[in-house]
C-alpha cells in the first residue's frame, strides 16, 4: 500500500460539519459529492498533502446511517492508496483479511474502492482505493 490517501469522518449533518471542518483546517472543502449507490453524501478537504473525507447517510438504511446509530459520530475509515487494487486485494487475502467487497466499485472522488472488515483489522475499517485512469 502506498500512503493514507484520506480519512474519512461519519457526520450527521454534513452542512454544519463542513462550516465546522472549514473553520479548523483554514480551508474550505473542495468537493461534495453523493454517491447514491451507498446512500451517502461525501465532501472533501485538503489539509497540506492529506484529505478528510465528511460523510452523511443519505438514506437511513445506508451502512453510514446504520454507524452513526451505533457508534456517533468520528473516524469511520482510513483509506490507502493501492496503484493496483485487484492485486492488493489478492494479496490481502491470501494474508487472511477479510474484503468485504472483493470486486472492488466506484466511490467517490473518481476511485476504485474495497473495504476490509474491521474484525480482522483491530477494529479499524480500511479502504483501499484506487485512481481511476481515464480512457
Ligand atoms: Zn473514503
Amino acid at each position: 500500500m502506498d500512503k493514507i490517501e484520506h480519512i474519512g469522518i461519519a457526520v450527521k449533518d454534513l452542512e454544519a460539519s463542513n462550516t465546522l471542518f472549514e473553520k479548523l483546517l483554514g480551508v474550505p472543502h473542495y468537493k461534495v459529492e453523493e454517491v447514491a449507490s451507498e446512500g451517502v453524501k461525501t465532501s472533501f478537504f485538503k489539509s497540506g498533502p492529506n484529505k478528510i473525507e465528511l460523510l452523511e447517510a443519505t438514506k437511513p438504511d445506508s451502512p453510514i446511517a446504520k454507524y452513526l446509530e451505533k457508534k456517533g459520530e468520528g473516524i469511520h475509515h482510513v483509506a490507502f492508496a493501492v496503484e493496483d487494487i485487484v492485486s492488493e486485494i489478492e494479496r490481502l487475502k491470501g494474508e487472511g483479511f477479510v474484503v468485504l467487497n472483493e470486486t472492488p466499485k466506484k466511490g467517490a472522488d473518481n476511485k476504485l474502492v474495497a473495504f476490509l472488515h474491521p474484525k480482522g483489522t483491530n477494529g479499524m475499517l480500511v479502504e483501499l482505493c484506487q485512481e481511476i485512469k481515464e480512457g
